[in-house]
């Protein structure tokens, strides 16, 4: 491939459609978004309309290629990522959906969930595919449908109708209906792939009632997917890559090693933990997903989600009018020495991983007198890091337990050595929030250079099949530190300060 190849990374999210074009180092050369619908059909519903999902993708795609004044015969590939577990059923002969993408998000499928976890599944779903029994999965949504959307159980019955999640979806309609595929990270977070064999599990489709001719062929996250059509670019272009957005956010922060953590923090945090070649099930309420797959070759994450993070800043800002913007917090945190004793636990949607608590709400607690504004923002930030810690505590038990049987392990657990946190997000610029959390892990936090890392893993697989990048080792040395923050606190300060923290957290908890 010559060194004038482009990659087109297709980014797919849950508010908005992005396209960024990335040249052969790496770096984004052109970038266009645009702001997706959100269908909210009653409480607790989500719906995507799937056509303006397909409609928005194409139009930011054209717009990069067009503002980085790229030709289709210049790009060596495109890479899709996307939000995950969203659930779109079409037609095969029209290609039409038979009704709205159901998103992660809704909870329309509780009730079935609930049913599944009394008639003893548990087990045996957590065991084919890592995952706990929530309607966050596609699988009970792909039942919904076929139920209620009038005629889609016969249409199934028929073959006549395709499942797919939202890189299926983009996939089908860039081939114009000639590939119907998924990669293995997408479909791991389906419930109807087991992680291990790496296959479409016949027995959970029966159990979810799902005839499997509704389901695409599994690729590796680097493989040939097909091609764009030619009337859409003025050329065809190879779709090469493909991964769910915290996988390809793995890929793009180089996280390659077994002990190397990715750390998301937006509106919540994700943080993925490379497992390598083991799937490492965990016994403290971690999912098991796969990290990526390439050559065949599967590497499994631990993965762990905090529903509030950058949300409580929002709230700070638009519900109590605490600060004006986000940043502000930085300054209000180093404007006084502690919180005085005061801590935010802010549960305002339930506490999720290691906690799994939906009932739980949100607390201030240790108020006083001279409790101000710099003393609360400062422990919402706070929150951030002792929830970080909450989550890598319990995958280093989880690491411990598959090579000693120890379920005691500390931040560096015995099983496996966790790695310095790469971090990226939206929140990640706050210097003072990156320094509290290397204290309160005691890990090394390393802030890169490019923090788009969800739009970069999707272009460097993509480029890896293109052999615009020759390989993963190649790939991490283009990883570059913008800045490392490393532990300085005591640890008996470090430690009195997470004690106060399980002890407010346990205030808040309604099960245990
Ligand atoms: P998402 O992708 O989930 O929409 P982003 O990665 O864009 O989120 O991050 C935005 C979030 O980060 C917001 O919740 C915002 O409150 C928070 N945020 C942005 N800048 C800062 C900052 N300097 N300090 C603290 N929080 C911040």
């Amino acid at each position: 491939m010559s060194p004038e190849s482009f990659i087109l990374a297709l980014d797919q999210g849950t508010t908005s459609s992005r396209a960024i074009l990335f040249d052969h180092h790496g770096v984004a050369r052109a970038t266009s978004q645009r702001e997706l619908a959100q269908v909210f059909p009653a409480p607790g519903l989500v719906e995507h309309d799937a056509m303006q999902i397909w409609r928005d993708t194409l139009a930011v795609a054209r717009s990069a290629l067009e503002q980085g004044g790229v030709g289709p015969d210049r790009i060596a590939g495109i890479g899709i990522t996307n939000q995950r577990e969203t659930t779109v059923i079409w037609r095969r002969d029209t290609g039409l959906p038979i009704h709205n993408a159901i998103v992660w998000q809704d909870r329309r499928t509780a009730p079935h969930c609930e049913r599944l976890r009394r008639d003893g599944h548990e087990d045996l779903i957590a065991a084919r595919t890592g995952l706990v029994i929530d309607p966050y999965f596609s699988a009970t949504k792909i039942a919904w449908l076929l139920d209620n959307v009038e005629g889609a159980r016969g249409w199934a019955e028929a073959g006549e109708l395709a499942f797919g999640t939202i890189d299926s979806w983009l996939l089908w309609n860039l081939t114009g209906g000639a590939s119907h595929a998924t990669d293995a990270t997408n479909a791991a977070r389906t419930m109807l792939f087991d992680i291990h064999r790496q296959c479409w599990d016949r027995e959970l489709c029966q159990l979810f009632d799902i005839p499997m001719s509704l389901l695409g062929e599994v690729r590796d996250c680097a493989a040939d997917f097909g091609h764009a059509e030619h009337d859409l670019f003025g050329a065809p272009i190879a779709i090469l890559g493909m991964a769910g957005d915290q996988h390809a956010a793995t890929v793009g922060q180089a996280c390659f090693r077994p002990g190397m953590i990715k750390s998301t923090y937006g509106t919540g945090c994700f943080v993925m933990l490379n497992t390598g070649a083991e799937a490492v099930a965990s016994q403290n309420r971690m999912l098991t997903t796969v990290a990526y797959r390439l050559n065949g070759k599967t590497t499994y994450a631990l993965e762990g989600s905090i529903f509030i993070a950058g949300a409580a800043m929002q709230w700070l800002r638009d519900g109590l009018k605490l600060i004006a913007a986000a940043p502000e917090s930085e300054y209000l945190a180093n404007s006084v020495a502690s919180t005085d004793g005061v801590i935010m636990v802010p549960a305002f949607t339930g506490l999720g991983a290691p906690y799994w608590d939906a009932d739980a709400r949100g607390a201030i607690l240790g108020l006083t007198r001279d409790s101000g504004i710099a003393q609360i923002v400062r422990a919402g930030l706070e929150a951030v890091c002792y929830q970080t810690r909450d989550l890598l505590l319990a995958m280093s038990r989880d690491a411990a337990a598959t090579t000693d049987g120890s379920t005691n392990g500390s931040a560096g657990g015995a099983g496996l050595q966790l790695d310095t946190l790469r971090v990226d997000g939206g929140m990640v610029g706050n210097d003072w929030l990156m320094q509290f959390l290397a204290d309160i892990l005691d890990v090394t936090v390393d802030r890169p250079v490019v923090t788009e890392t969800t739009a970069l893993g999707a272009a460097y697989l993509a480029g890896l099949q293109g052999s615009v990048f020759p390989s993963i080792a190649d790939i991490g040395t283009q990883w570059q530190r913008e800045a490392t923050f490393t532990p300085q606190m005591e640890t008996g300060e470090r430690e009195r300060l997470y004690a106060a923290w399980q002890a407010a957290v346990a205030r808040v908890r309604t099960v245990s």
